[in-house]
């Protein structure tokens, strides 16, 4: 793929799901950084103790392992709203979250929003819209995939009824029937790539080609489940192909993910540029990426990488 040396941002991934291969094959292809939403895991959790671990996961051990492979690691903490519908778990999570939201590499509350649009995702969702307003962080909004418009447009309202300021929001998944509204209201329209489904490459050619790039941005949304986690320089490569010029690509794989979650003040370009030393004799908590005695790679990335 000819990505012309574009150095990337995937602002939504969910890297615990994925293999170390992965992030080799994300920093090849020129993604620096990523922000990896707090979501559900496919197993509902039981316990608010189960995540309070995941969410330790992302602040402590994902960061950590995305390092070993030169990318910058950035989260979002929240909770989702198919586990919203579980009263007892939510409660439990609502404590934890003002904790977890001020730790180091937290860019924003998310990804939270309606799934089946339950009084329940309501009540949750506000809470944390009102704890997000509390801390100043950038939301990051999950729409539903069942009803998609009407939930999208709603999810936009209950911000703007609790007073944030649409330039803080990122409004995910969205597609040709939501876009429109999200950036004539002036929120952020992400678009997560997915192969073969919902958005796929060539679509996301045709939405930029008529929307422009401004306050758009893709991001690959891979997990657990069949996924592309270099949706966004595959996506990139395509958009070249298609004529889009470069300034475009910038803004919509990297430009627009730094100025809106950059908002939160956890997130800056020198974070990668500066620093971009591989060291994988480094432990944490006593554990390493390496082995089977595996010689650990040492090295200080080159950054002859064009912007
Ligand atoms: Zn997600």
């Amino acid at each position: 793929m000819d990505t012309q040396n574009l150095i990337f941002i995937d602002p939504h991934i969910h890297c615990i799901s994925r293999i170390t291969d992965d992030y080799e094959a994300l920093r090849a292809n020129g993604v620096v950084a990523v922000i990896e939403p707090a979501f559900w895991l496919g197993q509902p959790r039981t316990e608010a103790g189960s995540y309070k671990d995941y969410l330790s996961m992302l602040v402590g051990w994902e960061r950590f392992r995305a390092s070993q492979f030169g990318i910058k690691h950035y989260c979002t903490v929240g909770l989702n709203s198919k586990e919203a519908n579980n009263e007892y778990l939510a409660e439990g999570v609502m404590e934890l979250l003002p904790l977890f939201a001020t730790k180091e590499g937290v860019v924003g509350i998310g990804e939270i929003g309606y799934d089946d649009q339950t009084p329940l995702e309501d009540k949750y969702y506000r809470l944390q819209l009102e704890l997000a307003k509390e801390l100043d962080l950038p939301v990051q909004i999950h729409t539903p995939h069942r009803d998609k418009k009407a939930g999208t447009g709603r999810s936009m309202d209950v911000c703007i009824e609790h007073g944030i300021d649409p330039s803080k929001v990122i409004v995910d998944h969205n597609n040709e029937e939501t876009v429109k509204e999200v950036l004539d209201r002036g929120f952020w329209a992400a678009f997560s790539i997915y192969p073969s489904t919902k958005m796929g490459n060539e679509r996301m050619v045709e939405i930029v080609k008529k929307y422009g790039s401004e306050h758009i941005m893709i991001n690959s949304a891979a997990d657990w489940g069949i996924s592309d986690p270099l949706a966004v320089p595959k996506t990139a490569a395509l958009m070249l192909e298609r004529g889009i010029s470069i300034e475009q690509v910038k803004d919509v794989t990297y430009n627009n993910a730094l100025a809106a979650f950059g908002q939160s003040g956890q997130m800056k370009e020198e974070d990668w540029l500066q620093d971009t030393n591989i060291d994988q004799r480094e432990r944490f908590n006593g554990n390493s990426v390496l082995r089977g005695g595996r010689d650990p790679r040492v090295e200080k990335l080159s950054n002859n990488i064009i912007r």
